[in-house]
Protein backbone atom coordinates (compact mmCIF):
# COMPACT_ATOMS: atom_id res chain seq x y z
CA UNK A 1 0.00 0.00 0.00
CA UNK A 2 1.15 3.60 -0.34
CA UNK A 3 1.39 5.05 2.76
CA UNK A 4 2.77 8.38 4.04
CA UNK A 5 4.41 9.61 7.71
CA UNK A 6 4.60 12.63 8.43
CA UNK A 7 7.16 13.38 11.42
CA UNK A 8 10.57 11.38 10.58
CA UNK A 9 11.41 11.30 14.95
CA UNK A 10 12.09 8.29 16.49
CA UNK A 11 8.36 7.06 16.20
CA UNK A 12 7.96 8.26 12.46
CA UNK A 13 10.81 6.83 10.98
CA UNK A 14 10.58 3.73 12.56
CA UNK A 15 7.53 3.29 11.40
CA UNK A 16 8.35 4.40 8.09
CA UNK A 17 11.27 2.02 7.82
CA UNK A 18 9.73 -0.87 8.99
CA UNK A 19 6.50 -0.48 7.12
CA UNK A 20 8.90 -0.60 3.78
CA UNK A 21 10.38 -3.48 5.16
CA UNK A 22 7.47 -5.40 5.04
CA UNK A 23 6.15 -4.37 1.25
CA UNK A 24 4.92 -0.87 1.65
CA UNK A 25 5.61 1.75 -0.40
CA UNK A 26 6.42 4.78 2.15
CA UNK A 27 7.25 8.36 1.75
CA UNK A 28 7.99 10.04 4.82
CA UNK A 29 8.05 13.96 5.28
CA UNK A 30 9.51 16.21 7.93
CA UNK A 31 9.09 19.94 7.96
CA UNK A 32 13.23 20.16 8.97
CA UNK A 33 15.05 20.20 5.66
CA UNK A 34 18.12 19.54 7.63
CA UNK A 35 16.84 16.40 8.67
CA UNK A 36 15.48 15.69 5.07
CA UNK A 37 18.68 16.05 3.36
CA UNK A 38 20.34 13.58 5.99
CA UNK A 39 17.90 10.94 5.31
CA UNK A 40 18.39 11.45 1.87
CA UNK A 41 21.89 10.56 1.97
CA UNK A 42 20.73 7.45 3.79
CA UNK A 43 21.84 8.67 7.13
CA UNK A 44 19.42 8.09 10.29
CA UNK A 45 19.26 11.66 12.18
CA UNK A 46 18.78 9.63 15.50
CA UNK A 47 20.66 6.39 17.20
CA UNK A 48 18.28 3.56 17.12
CA UNK A 49 20.14 0.36 16.88
CA UNK A 50 19.87 -1.70 13.06
CA UNK A 51 17.51 1.38 12.00
CA UNK A 52 20.15 2.53 9.81
CA UNK A 53 20.91 -1.00 7.95
CA UNK A 54 17.02 -1.49 7.41
CA UNK A 55 16.83 2.01 6.03
CA UNK A 56 19.36 1.53 3.39
CA UNK A 57 18.21 -1.28 2.19
CA UNK A 58 15.12 -0.21 2.06
CA UNK A 59 15.79 2.95 0.32
CA UNK A 60 17.91 0.89 -2.25
CA UNK A 61 14.90 -1.39 -3.07
CA UNK A 62 12.68 1.51 -4.02
CA UNK A 63 10.20 1.06 -0.90
CA UNK A 64 11.10 4.13 0.89
CA UNK A 65 11.85 8.12 0.48
CA UNK A 66 12.18 11.28 2.24
CA UNK A 67 10.66 14.63 1.45
CA UNK A 68 9.79 17.75 3.03
CA UNK A 69 6.88 18.38 0.43
CA UNK A 70 3.44 17.73 1.56
CA UNK A 71 2.54 17.84 -2.06
CA UNK A 72 4.83 14.85 -3.23
CA UNK A 73 3.85 13.18 0.32
CA UNK A 74 -0.02 13.57 -0.44
CA UNK A 75 -0.29 12.62 -3.95
CA UNK A 76 -2.25 9.63 -4.49
CA UNK A 77 -2.07 8.35 -0.83
CA UNK A 78 -4.50 6.22 0.66
CA UNK A 79 -2.73 6.41 4.29
CA UNK A 80 -1.25 9.16 6.00
CA UNK A 81 0.24 8.52 9.25
CA UNK A 82 1.00 11.67 11.71
CA UNK A 83 3.77 11.49 14.26
CA UNK A 84 4.60 14.79 14.68
CA UNK A 85 5.62 15.56 18.12
CA UNK A 86 2.90 16.32 21.40
CA UNK A 87 5.37 18.16 23.84
CA UNK A 88 4.59 19.19 27.30
CA UNK A 89 2.41 22.77 27.14
CA UNK A 90 3.16 25.62 29.93
CA UNK A 91 -0.11 24.08 31.51
CA UNK A 92 1.32 20.93 31.66
CA UNK A 93 -1.24 19.04 28.86
CA UNK A 94 -0.04 18.00 25.52
CA UNK A 95 0.97 20.56 23.15
CA UNK A 96 -0.90 20.33 19.83
CA UNK A 97 0.66 23.24 17.72
CA UNK A 98 2.58 20.43 15.53
CA UNK A 99 -0.25 18.03 14.65
CA UNK A 100 -2.81 21.27 14.18
CA UNK A 101 0.26 22.69 11.24
CA UNK A 102 0.44 18.84 10.07
CA UNK A 103 -3.56 18.82 9.38
CA UNK A 104 -3.64 21.90 8.10
CA UNK A 105 -1.15 21.09 5.54
CA UNK A 106 -2.61 17.66 5.04
CA UNK A 107 -5.93 19.44 4.19
CA UNK A 108 -4.26 21.56 1.71
CA UNK A 109 -2.47 19.12 -0.15
CA UNK A 110 -4.44 15.87 -0.47
CA UNK A 111 -5.82 14.78 -3.82
CA UNK A 112 -8.38 12.22 -3.13
CA UNK A 113 -10.30 10.48 -0.12
CA UNK A 114 -7.74 9.39 2.85
CA UNK A 115 -7.04 7.40 5.97
CA UNK A 116 -5.80 9.56 8.46
CA UNK A 117 -4.15 7.61 11.52
CA UNK A 118 -2.91 9.84 14.57
CA UNK A 119 0.32 7.67 16.29
CA UNK A 120 1.31 10.65 18.31
CA UNK A 121 0.47 10.49 21.73
CA UNK A 122 -2.98 12.73 21.65
CA UNK A 123 -5.58 13.89 24.51
CA UNK A 124 -8.71 11.56 24.41
CA UNK A 125 -10.98 13.51 21.88
CA UNK A 126 -8.28 14.53 19.22
CA UNK A 127 -9.01 12.26 16.65
CA UNK A 128 -12.49 13.85 16.32
CA UNK A 129 -10.60 17.16 16.03
CA UNK A 130 -8.04 16.04 13.97
CA UNK A 131 -11.11 14.63 11.09
CA UNK A 132 -13.00 18.18 11.65
CA UNK A 133 -9.05 20.45 11.27
CA UNK A 134 -8.53 18.73 8.54
CA UNK A 135 -12.54 18.95 6.85
CA UNK A 136 -12.37 22.57 8.02
CA UNK A 137 -9.12 23.41 5.89
CA UNK A 138 -9.91 21.75 2.78
CA UNK A 139 -12.53 22.36 0.06
CA UNK A 140 -14.77 19.58 0.74
CA UNK A 141 -14.29 17.37 -2.32
CA UNK A 142 -12.81 14.33 -0.02
CA UNK A 143 -13.55 12.40 2.46
CA UNK A 144 -11.47 11.89 5.51
CA UNK A 145 -11.73 8.95 8.27
CA UNK A 146 -9.50 9.30 11.28
CA UNK A 147 -8.07 6.60 13.10
CA UNK A 148 -6.29 6.61 16.36
CA UNK A 149 -2.79 4.15 16.42
CA UNK A 150 -0.75 5.12 19.71
CA UNK A 151 2.55 3.38 19.39
CA UNK A 152 4.35 1.37 22.20
CA UNK A 153 8.08 1.37 20.94
CA UNK A 154 11.07 2.14 23.44
CA UNK A 155 13.81 4.07 22.38
CA UNK A 156 16.85 2.19 22.04
CA UNK A 157 14.70 -1.28 20.67
CA UNK A 158 12.01 0.39 18.51
CA UNK A 159 12.78 -2.23 15.47
CA UNK A 160 12.77 -4.88 17.87
CA UNK A 161 9.86 -3.78 19.54
CA UNK A 162 7.72 -3.06 15.97
CA UNK A 163 8.35 -6.71 15.05
CA UNK A 164 7.83 -8.02 18.76
CA UNK A 165 5.67 -5.75 20.43
CA UNK A 166 2.54 -6.71 22.73
CA UNK A 167 0.02 -5.73 20.64
CA UNK A 168 -1.46 -2.87 18.09
CA UNK A 169 -3.59 -0.55 19.17
CA UNK A 170 -6.18 0.39 16.05
CA UNK A 171 -9.07 2.75 17.28
CA UNK A 172 -11.62 4.27 15.01
CA UNK A 173 -15.62 4.55 14.84
CA UNK A 174 -15.43 3.44 10.49
CA UNK A 175 -15.27 -0.26 10.20
CA UNK A 176 -13.95 -0.26 7.22
CA UNK A 177 -10.74 2.55 7.92
CA UNK A 178 -10.31 -0.02 10.66
CA UNK A 179 -9.87 -3.19 8.86
CA UNK A 180 -7.80 -1.23 6.10
CA UNK A 181 -5.39 0.07 8.87
CA UNK A 182 -5.20 -3.30 10.68
CA UNK A 183 -4.00 -4.95 7.34
CA UNK A 184 -1.25 -2.78 7.06
CA UNK A 185 0.06 -3.79 10.14
CA UNK A 186 -0.78 -7.53 9.72
CA UNK A 187 2.54 -8.09 8.50
CA UNK A 188 4.36 -7.63 11.69
CA UNK A 189 3.09 -10.28 13.41
CA UNK A 190 1.81 -8.69 16.38
CA UNK A 191 -1.51 -9.12 18.51
CA UNK A 192 -4.10 -6.36 16.90
CA UNK A 193 -6.78 -5.22 18.88
CA UNK A 194 -9.47 -2.77 17.36
CA UNK A 195 -11.25 -0.23 19.32
CA UNK A 196 -13.42 2.95 19.20
CA UNK A 197 -11.42 6.30 18.63
CA UNK A 198 -11.47 7.59 22.74
CA UNK A 199 -10.46 4.30 24.09
CA UNK A 200 -7.63 3.93 21.58
CA UNK A 201 -6.67 7.32 22.69
CA UNK A 202 -6.92 6.30 26.23
CA UNK A 203 -5.08 2.80 26.59
CA UNK A 204 -1.98 4.56 25.65
CA UNK A 205 -1.90 7.18 28.31
CA UNK A 206 -3.18 4.66 30.69
CA UNK A 207 -0.60 2.42 30.14
CA UNK A 208 2.48 4.57 30.00
CA UNK A 209 0.76 6.30 33.36
CA UNK A 210 0.47 2.88 34.94
CA UNK A 211 4.38 1.66 34.28
CA UNK A 212 4.85 5.58 35.73
CA UNK A 213 3.33 4.08 38.43
CA UNK A 214 5.35 1.18 39.31
CA UNK A 215 8.27 3.28 38.71
CA UNK A 216 7.36 5.77 41.76
CA UNK A 217 6.04 3.02 43.82
CA UNK A 218 9.32 1.19 43.70
CA UNK A 219 11.13 4.31 44.49
CA UNK A 220 8.99 4.93 47.60
CA UNK A 221 9.75 1.87 48.96
CA UNK A 222 13.57 2.43 48.32
CA UNK A 223 13.55 5.80 50.27
CA UNK A 224 11.58 3.88 53.22
CA UNK A 225 14.00 0.84 52.60
CA UNK A 226 16.85 3.07 52.91
CA UNK A 227 15.42 4.55 56.48
CA UNK A 228 13.93 0.99 58.03
CA UNK A 229 17.50 -1.01 56.85
CA UNK A 230 16.12 -3.19 54.40
CA UNK A 231 17.59 -3.64 50.47
CA UNK A 232 14.91 -2.49 47.64
CA UNK A 233 16.68 -4.71 45.55
CA UNK A 234 15.65 -7.97 47.64
CA UNK A 235 12.26 -6.06 48.23
CA UNK A 236 11.43 -5.70 44.48
CA UNK A 237 12.92 -9.19 43.43
CA UNK A 238 10.61 -10.93 45.85
CA UNK A 239 7.69 -8.58 44.84
CA UNK A 240 8.52 -9.47 40.90
CA UNK A 241 8.19 -12.39 41.36
CA UNK A 242 4.56 -12.60 41.74
CA UNK A 243 3.43 -12.93 38.41
CA UNK A 244 0.53 -10.54 39.52
CA UNK A 245 2.69 -8.13 39.95
CA UNK A 246 5.72 -8.70 37.28
CA UNK A 247 9.43 -8.20 37.55
CA UNK A 248 9.16 -5.17 35.12
CA UNK A 249 9.51 -1.58 36.24
CA UNK A 250 10.76 -2.21 39.43
CA UNK A 251 14.43 -0.75 39.51
CA UNK A 252 14.59 1.46 42.00
CA UNK A 253 16.48 4.36 40.63
CA UNK A 254 16.65 8.57 40.40
CA UNK A 255 13.38 8.42 38.84
CA UNK A 256 11.74 8.27 34.96
CA UNK A 257 12.67 10.72 32.56
CA UNK A 258 12.09 10.90 28.98
CA UNK A 259 10.27 11.92 26.38
CA UNK A 260 6.99 9.97 27.24
CA UNK A 261 6.48 9.48 30.49
CA UNK A 262 6.66 12.88 32.37
CA UNK A 263 4.89 14.55 29.53
CA UNK A 264 2.31 12.01 29.15
CA UNK A 265 1.51 11.65 32.87
CA UNK A 266 1.12 15.34 33.10
CA UNK A 267 -1.08 15.15 30.10
CA UNK A 268 -3.40 12.49 31.96
CA UNK A 269 -3.62 15.03 34.75
CA UNK A 270 -4.99 17.85 32.86
CA UNK A 271 -7.25 15.38 30.83
CA UNK A 272 -8.72 14.48 33.92
CA UNK A 273 -8.67 18.26 35.24
CA UNK A 274 -10.42 19.14 32.42
CA UNK A 275 -13.17 16.76 33.55
CA UNK A 276 -13.31 18.57 37.01
CA UNK A 277 -11.38 14.45 38.38
CA UNK A 278 -8.60 14.83 40.76
CA UNK A 279 -6.30 11.60 39.19
CA UNK A 280 -4.63 11.30 42.83
CA UNK A 281 -2.87 8.43 41.72
CA UNK A 282 -1.41 9.76 38.71
CA UNK A 283 -0.50 13.48 40.49
CA UNK A 284 1.36 11.20 43.73
CA UNK A 285 3.24 9.50 40.64
CA UNK A 286 4.62 12.64 39.06
CA UNK A 287 5.54 14.37 42.62
CA UNK A 288 7.09 11.04 43.53
CA UNK A 289 8.89 11.40 40.32
CA UNK A 290 10.47 15.18 41.30
CA UNK A 291 11.33 14.50 44.62
CA UNK A 292 13.36 11.18 43.40
CA UNK A 293 15.27 13.25 41.12
CA UNK A 294 16.41 15.61 44.13
CA UNK A 295 17.85 12.11 46.01
CA UNK A 296 20.89 11.89 44.28
CA UNK A 297 21.61 15.17 45.22
CA UNK A 298 20.80 15.10 48.99
CA UNK A 299 23.17 12.06 49.11
CA UNK A 300 26.08 13.56 47.69
CA UNK A 301 25.41 16.41 49.68
CA UNK A 302 25.85 14.73 52.88
CA UNK A 303 28.83 13.13 52.23
CA UNK A 304 29.95 16.52 50.81
CA UNK A 305 28.92 19.34 52.23
CA UNK A 306 30.65 21.84 49.96
CA UNK A 307 30.81 21.25 46.16
CA UNK A 308 32.23 24.56 45.47
CA UNK A 309 35.57 23.45 42.88
CA UNK A 310 34.71 19.89 43.26
CA UNK A 311 35.64 18.20 40.33
CA UNK A 312 33.01 15.45 39.69
CA UNK A 313 33.10 12.45 37.24
CA UNK A 314 29.17 11.82 36.04
CA UNK A 315 28.53 8.49 34.13
CA UNK A 316 25.71 8.25 32.12
CA UNK A 317 23.72 11.20 30.56
CA UNK A 318 20.95 10.02 28.16
CA UNK A 319 17.53 9.33 30.15
CA UNK A 320 17.92 5.57 29.44
CA UNK A 321 20.60 3.39 28.24
CA UNK A 322 20.88 2.48 24.55
CA UNK A 323 19.07 5.77 23.14
CA UNK A 324 20.71 9.28 22.35
CA UNK A 325 17.51 10.78 23.80
CA UNK A 326 18.08 13.65 26.59
CA UNK A 327 14.29 14.92 26.89
CA UNK A 328 13.60 14.97 31.01
CA UNK A 329 16.63 13.02 31.68
CA UNK A 330 17.37 13.19 35.54
CA UNK A 331 20.91 13.83 34.65
CA UNK A 332 20.10 17.45 33.40
CA UNK A 333 18.64 18.58 36.79
CA UNK A 334 21.80 16.88 38.71
CA UNK A 335 24.18 18.43 36.74
CA UNK A 336 22.55 21.41 36.95
CA UNK A 337 22.54 21.47 41.11
CA UNK A 338 26.34 20.24 41.02
CA UNK A 339 27.44 23.10 38.79
CA UNK A 340 25.11 25.78 40.54
CA UNK A 341 26.47 24.60 44.09
CA UNK A 342 30.08 25.34 42.32
CA UNK A 343 31.03 21.43 40.91
CA UNK A 344 32.66 21.21 38.09
CA UNK A 345 31.54 18.03 36.04
CA UNK A 346 33.20 15.92 33.65
CA UNK A 347 30.28 13.42 31.99
CA UNK A 348 30.78 10.81 29.58
CA UNK A 349 27.98 9.36 27.85
CA UNK A 350 28.49 7.08 25.15
CA UNK A 351 26.84 8.62 22.69
CA UNK A 352 24.30 11.15 23.88
CA UNK A 353 26.98 13.96 24.47
CA UNK A 354 26.04 15.91 21.47
CA UNK A 355 22.22 16.10 22.14
CA UNK A 356 23.37 16.63 26.14
CA UNK A 357 25.10 19.68 24.62
CA UNK A 358 22.06 21.76 24.01
CA UNK A 359 20.05 20.66 27.14
CA UNK A 360 23.19 21.64 29.27
CA UNK A 361 25.23 24.45 27.51
CA UNK A 362 28.11 25.70 29.23
CA UNK A 363 27.79 23.16 32.37
CA UNK A 364 29.76 20.07 31.39
CA UNK A 365 32.86 18.95 30.31
CA UNK A 366 32.25 16.07 27.82
CA UNK A 367 34.61 13.00 27.95
CA UNK A 368 35.59 10.21 25.62
CA UNK A 369 35.65 7.18 28.34
CA UNK A 370 34.61 6.39 31.83
CA UNK A 371 38.03 6.28 32.41
CA UNK A 372 38.94 9.73 31.58
CA UNK A 373 35.93 10.94 33.40
CA UNK A 374 36.81 9.49 36.90
CA UNK A 375 40.57 9.84 35.93
CA UNK A 376 41.48 12.28 39.26
CA UNK A 377 38.43 13.33 39.99
CA UNK A 378 37.22 13.80 43.33
CA UNK A 379 34.04 11.32 43.47
CA UNK A 380 32.11 10.04 40.40
CA UNK A 381 27.89 9.89 40.19
CA UNK A 382 26.05 7.39 37.70
CA UNK A 383 23.32 8.26 35.97
CA UNK A 384 22.54 6.51 33.27
CA UNK A 385 22.79 2.27 33.42
CA UNK A 386 24.51 1.55 30.02
CA UNK A 387 26.24 -1.75 29.41
CA UNK A 388 29.59 -0.13 29.34
CA UNK A 389 29.19 1.09 32.64
CA UNK A 390 28.12 -1.47 34.65
CA UNK A 391 30.39 -3.46 32.84
CA UNK A 392 33.63 -1.32 34.37
CA UNK A 393 35.09 -2.56 37.46
CA UNK A 394 34.15 -1.49 40.90
CA UNK A 395 38.47 -1.75 41.58
CA UNK A 396 39.47 0.94 39.20
CA UNK A 397 37.10 3.58 40.56
CA UNK A 398 39.37 3.09 43.80
CA UNK A 399 41.85 3.71 41.78
CA UNK A 400 41.19 6.68 39.95
CA UNK A 401 39.01 8.65 41.86
CA UNK A 402 41.17 11.28 44.14
CA UNK A 403 37.90 10.38 47.14
CA UNK A 404 37.17 6.23 46.12
CA UNK A 405 33.31 7.58 46.81
CA UNK A 406 30.75 6.58 44.02
CA UNK A 407 27.09 7.41 44.41
CA UNK A 408 25.17 5.16 42.06
CA UNK A 409 21.39 6.38 40.84
CA UNK A 410 21.33 3.17 38.75
CA UNK A 411 21.97 0.41 41.31
CA UNK A 412 24.37 -0.88 38.71
CA UNK A 413 26.67 -2.87 41.00
CA UNK A 414 25.33 -5.51 43.59
CA UNK A 415 26.33 -5.27 46.87
CA UNK A 416 28.49 -7.87 47.23
CA UNK A 417 30.68 -6.75 44.26
CA UNK A 418 31.60 -3.27 46.04
CA UNK A 419 32.85 -5.24 49.04
CA UNK A 420 36.89 -5.20 49.89
CA UNK A 421 37.49 -3.27 46.78
CA UNK A 422 38.40 -0.21 49.05
CA UNK A 423 34.96 2.23 47.29
CA UNK A 424 32.45 3.97 49.09
CA UNK A 425 29.61 3.33 47.46
CA UNK A 426 26.14 5.15 47.55
CA UNK A 427 23.44 3.60 45.88
CA UNK A 428 19.24 3.68 46.24
CA UNK A 429 17.35 1.96 48.78
CA UNK A 430 20.36 -0.37 49.78
CA UNK A 431 23.01 0.04 52.74
CA UNK A 432 25.86 2.36 51.87
CA UNK A 433 28.90 -0.21 51.53
CA UNK A 434 32.00 1.44 53.41
P1 LIG B 1 10.29 13.70 17.64
O1 LIG B 1 10.31 15.03 18.27
O2 LIG B 1 11.52 12.83 17.70
O3 LIG B 1 9.89 13.84 16.10
C1 LIG B 1 8.85 14.63 15.63
C2 LIG B 1 9.18 15.04 14.21
O4 LIG B 1 8.04 15.69 13.65
C3 LIG B 1 10.33 16.02 14.10
O5 LIG B 1 11.31 15.52 13.20
C4 LIG B 1 9.70 17.32 13.57
O6 LIG B 1 10.56 18.07 12.72
C5 LIG B 1 8.51 16.76 12.82
N1 LIG B 1 7.42 17.73 12.61
C6 LIG B 1 6.92 18.65 13.47
N2 LIG B 1 5.90 19.31 12.90
C7 LIG B 1 5.72 18.80 11.67
C8 LIG B 1 4.81 19.05 10.61
N3 LIG B 1 3.85 19.99 10.72
N4 LIG B 1 4.91 18.33 9.48
C9 LIG B 1 5.89 17.40 9.35
N5 LIG B 1 6.77 17.09 10.32
C10 LIG B 1 6.70 17.79 11.46
O7 LIG B 1 9.06 12.94 18.29
P2 LIG B 1 8.92 11.38 18.64
O8 LIG B 1 9.73 11.05 19.84
O9 LIG B 1 9.08 10.57 17.40
O10 LIG B 1 7.39 11.34 19.10
C11 LIG B 1 6.33 11.50 18.18
C12 LIG B 1 5.04 11.15 18.88
O11 LIG B 1 5.05 9.77 19.26
C13 LIG B 1 4.79 11.94 20.16
O12 LIG B 1 3.41 12.18 20.29
C14 LIG B 1 5.24 10.99 21.24
O13 LIG B 1 4.60 11.21 22.46
C15 LIG B 1 4.84 9.64 20.66
N6 LIG B 1 5.63 8.51 21.15
C16 LIG B 1 6.98 8.63 21.28
C17 LIG B 1 7.72 7.52 21.69
C18 LIG B 1 9.21 7.62 21.86
O14 LIG B 1 9.78 6.71 22.47
N7 LIG B 1 9.87 8.65 21.36
C19 LIG B 1 7.07 6.30 21.98
C20 LIG B 1 5.70 6.23 21.82
C21 LIG B 1 4.97 7.34 21.40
Amino acid sequence: MKISVIGTGYVGLVTGVCLSEVGHEITCLDIDSRKVERLNRSESPIYEPGLEDMMKKNIDAGRLDFTDSYETAMRGRDIVIIAVGTPQADDGSAELVYLNNACRSIAETMTNDMIVVTKSTVPVGTNEHVKNEIEKHHNGSYSVEVISNPEFLREGSAIHDTFNGDRIVVGGESEQAVEKVKSIFEPFGVPIIMTDLRSAEMIKYASNAFLATKISFINQLSNLCERIGANVESVAKGMGMDKRIGDKFLNAGVGYGGSCFPKDTSALSAIAQSVDYDLTIVDSVIATNEGQQRIIVDKIKKVFPDLENKRIAVLGLAFKPNTDDMRDAPSIKVVRELVDAGAEVYAYDPIASENARTYLPGATNYMDSVEEAIDGKDFAVIMTDWKEIKEYSPEDYAKSLTNPVVFDGRNCYGLKEIENTGLEYHSIGRPTVY
